[in-house]
């Protein structure tokens, strides 16, 4: 699966929330989305969730431009989890994950045995299973993240879009969760707040300010002291860690003695 995303805008009103952005996901890349709170980072990913329609520019997956196909045809490509996990209605986490099989059957099918299967396996994969009966607006908020994450699994799509799909989880299941995804090996495309977990686990980065694109490439490039500090206004100290090689970001309080 490939994601093309070419000069995106888009308006809440006449507040521009992103200008021209330009990004792409290869198959089995994982690239991140950083940048500080406004910056425009969910707005991107609902213009491709199709959350919203954009003022103008275009998606492409697969070079299929997105705006001409069906939402159940985008829906088998492409798996979501957002920040909003408030549902409307009660259902039981099993049924909830049973939801990411929709878009696999016409109106009113069966639930075959082999939805029961995948359905299970996703529970499983992420360590649900002895919940799957419970009801879900009574679970935890990291509880009901991993929820949705087994559902965005149980849909089998090629393209995974996160927005910040483990702030509500703690350090284990964030890791967890980030290894697991990793592992997949499908286009992600995530929103990532911490930094620290951006280095460890993404490919590419794109840095959002105000809207706009104002760095993008691999982790070494895209997270020195200058551009943090340009972007987030916090000074850093950034080493290669020696044992997971990969960037290490401390940050530093503003006046030391
Ligand atoms: P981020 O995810 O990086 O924090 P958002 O994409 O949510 O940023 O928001 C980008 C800008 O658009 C912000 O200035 C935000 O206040 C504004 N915005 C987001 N959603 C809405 C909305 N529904 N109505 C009006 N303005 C919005
Ligand atoms: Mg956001």
């Amino acid at each position: 699966m490939r994601l093309q995303v070419e000069n995106l805008s888009y308006s809440y009103g006449d507040k521009k929330a992103i200008d021209r952005i330009f990004i792409h996901v290869a198959p089995g890349e994982f690239v991140g989305i950083i940048g500080p709170n406004g910056s425009g980072k969910s707005t991107v990913l609902k213009s491709i969730y199709r959350g919203l329609t954009p003022d103008s520019g275009k998606i492409m997956i697969d070079g299929e431009d997105l705006s001409a196909m069906s939402y159940r045809k985008s829906a088998l490509k492409m798996a979501v989890v957002t920040q909003e996990n408030e549902l409307p209605f009660d259902f039981t986490v099993e049924e909830i994950v049973a939801m990411g099989r929709f878009a696999h059957h016409k109106l009113l099918d069966i639930e075959t045995s082999e939805d029961k299967l995948i359905v299970n396996s996703a529970l499983k994969y992420l360590g649900m299973e002895a919940l799957a009966k419970r009801s879900y607006i009574h679970l935890s908020g990291g509880e009901k993240q991993r929820v949705l994450l087994a559902r965005a699994l149980a849909q089998q799509a090629n393209l995974l879009l996160l927005d910040e799909p483990t702030n509500h989880l703690d350090i284990r299941y964030q890791m967890q969760i980030f290894d697991l995804i990793k592992h997949l090996n499908i286009a992600v495309l995530s929103v990532i707040h911490d930094l620290n977990m951006a280095a460890l686990y993404c490919d590419r980065l794109y840095v959002l300010k105000e809207g706009r694109v104002v760095d993008e490439g691999v982790p070494e490039k895209v997270l020195t002291p200058k551009i943090i500090h340009d972007v987030y206004g916090v000074h850093t100290f950034i080493q290669k860690h020696p044992i997971t090689q990969k960037l290490s970001i401390t940050f530093l309080p503003e006046k030391q003695d």
